[in-house]
């Protein structure tokens, strides 16, 4: 472990919210902490020094919405049925495969600059393990859904009583196990799934519990049609409506998607103090919310990890779409012109905007003194970035997990000049290749139709 960093010479974006860049500076780590940030530092003897010149220096990436999806990749993208395909084949998957797995995804996040990640999975236990291993940061739910999978194929709701005791107990057992642990790296929040999914009776629960044990709440809200048209049904109201008036809905509650939010549903939020989670929907309003004033984070969610393209494919989104509220300047042949929401501001949502969302920007977010020492550094000597007047654009453009050279987290080195140092990457990727053939094999084995419709998919 290394106590004693000195990072020189970095063209420095701290995010703080002044929106101080420093063009070239330096960054003086003790221990876990940022203890100074400016030009020319002198340290007399660091244990370490890193060559910043030609990087741009920022907080490690907080994702804020992300789940263990990737192990299929390769399969869910060619199938097409939500019911037949994925669902299925995720319950092939074994908690005791998920340490293995969960290393895996440490390196995928690590690899790719998240140095937080919040993250909501069935089986938990394994993946906060692997985490506690490799050193980065994460922010875990055990998420609760209870409705018969079978029946729900067909469009029937039928919730089962067994399923969600087992479930609610599994995201409990989490906190008690794993909440502060990691020196702190690891915490908890509770994930009832979405309303559509998950009774009320669950929010409220998770709602007494979070309140007693002081955590955050998170869960999906207006993501399908499926979910909205149920929640209508069921209590006559959009899903947003319906968490405001369980009384769920307040400042420590976050949701992911808000795909089909109305202005009513953003008015309750805002005025909640909510966040909003934004994932894959260029469809949502994004800058509406931002001008709103909602607290927002940004998230993978979805088959891979990186923040980069999650950023550069929403902001895209958002230019293609417009926005109801103007905000938008144009496209021009789809060129990069446009002036909002700016290169910065999709930054700051993917650092200090995630850890503002889950009460941890006294920690992380924004490089600091005092703070954390979550960092990760941008080589700019690459073709696709040098030369540019701006780094900031440029990275946002063109950079990719591959160009971040260093990670650092807690004070610790996670990724140094551009290798994993706390995962033997080959090793845990070969790993989680065999075990991730395992799972698909047998589900082909057992369902030798997909494996014909996936075939058909890969080779056409
Ligand atoms: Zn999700």
């Amino acid at each position: 472990m290394t106590h004693d960093i000195l990072l020189k010479n970095g063209f420095i974006v701290t995010m703080n919210k002044e929106k101080t860049i420093i063009p070239e500076g330096d960054i003086h780590i003790v221990d876990d902490k940022i203890v100074e940030i400016g030009e020319n530092i002198k340290v007399p003897d660091p244990e370490y020094t890193v060559d910043a010149k030609h990087h741009l220096v920022m907080p490690g990436f907080v994702n804020a919405h992300s789940h263990l999806q990737q192990y299929f990749r390769g399969v869910y993208e060619l199938m097409g049925d939500f019911f037949e395909t994925n669902l299925p084949l995720e319950g092939y998957r074994r908690p005791e495969q998920m340490e293995t797995l969960g290393l895996a995804s440490c390196a995928e996040f690590i690899y790719g600059g998240c140095t937080t990640s919040m993250l909501v999975y069935t089986y938990p236990n394994g993946y906060a393990n692997a985490v506690n291993e490799a050193g980065n940061r994460c922010i875990i739910a055990g998420d609760v859904e209870h409705v018969d999978l079978e029946k729900l194929k067909h469009g029937e709701f039928v919730y089962l009583p067994e399923k969600r005791d087992a479930a609610v107990k599994r995201a409990k057992d989490l906190y008690f196990n794993w909440h502060g642990k990691a020196d702190g790296r690891i915490t908890t929040l509770m994930c009832p799934k979405a309303p559509d999914m998950t009774e009320p009776e669950v929010y409220l629960d998770f709602k007494e519990f979070a309140t007693e044990h002081d955590l955050y709440m998170t869960t999906h809200l207006s993501q399908s049609m499926r979910e909205y048209r149920q929640v209508k049904k069921l209590y006559g109201k959009t899903p947003p409506q319906h968490l405001y008036d369980l009384g769920v809905m307040d400042e420590k509650l976050s949701g992911a998607h808000l795909t089909y939010g109305t202005a009513k549903d953003f008015q309750l939020i805002k005025e909640k103090g909510m966040a909003i989670l934004h994932c894959h929907s260029v469809e949502s309003p994004l800058i509406d919310w931002i001008d709103m004033g909602i607290p927002i984070g940004l998230g993978t969610d979805d088959y891979y990890h990186d923040m980069t393209d999650l950023i550069r494919k929403q902001r895209n989104g958002v230019i293609a779409r417009g926005s109801k509220t103007g905000g938008y300047l144009g496209m021009i042949n789809g060129s990069r012109r446009t002036t909002r929401p700016s290169f910065y501001k999709m930054f700051e949502l993917a650092t200090r905007g995630g850890a503002e969302v889950f009460g941890i920007d006294d920690k992380v977010g924004s490089l600091e003194v005092g703070k954390k020492a979550d960092i990760i550094t941008f080589n700019l000597m690459n073709p696709y970035i040098t030369p540019t007047r701006d780094p900031i654009t440029s990275v946002f453009l063109y950079g990719m997990p591959g160009d971040i050279d260093h990670v650092i987290c807690d004070g610790n080195f996670l990724k140094k000049n551009g290798k994993l140092t706390t995962i033997k990457m080959k090793e845990a990727l070969t790993k989680a290749q065999t075990t991730c053939d395992q799972i698909i094999d047998k589900f082909f084995a057992e369902h030798p139709e997909q494996e014909k419709i996936w075939r058909e998919k890969a080779n056409q």
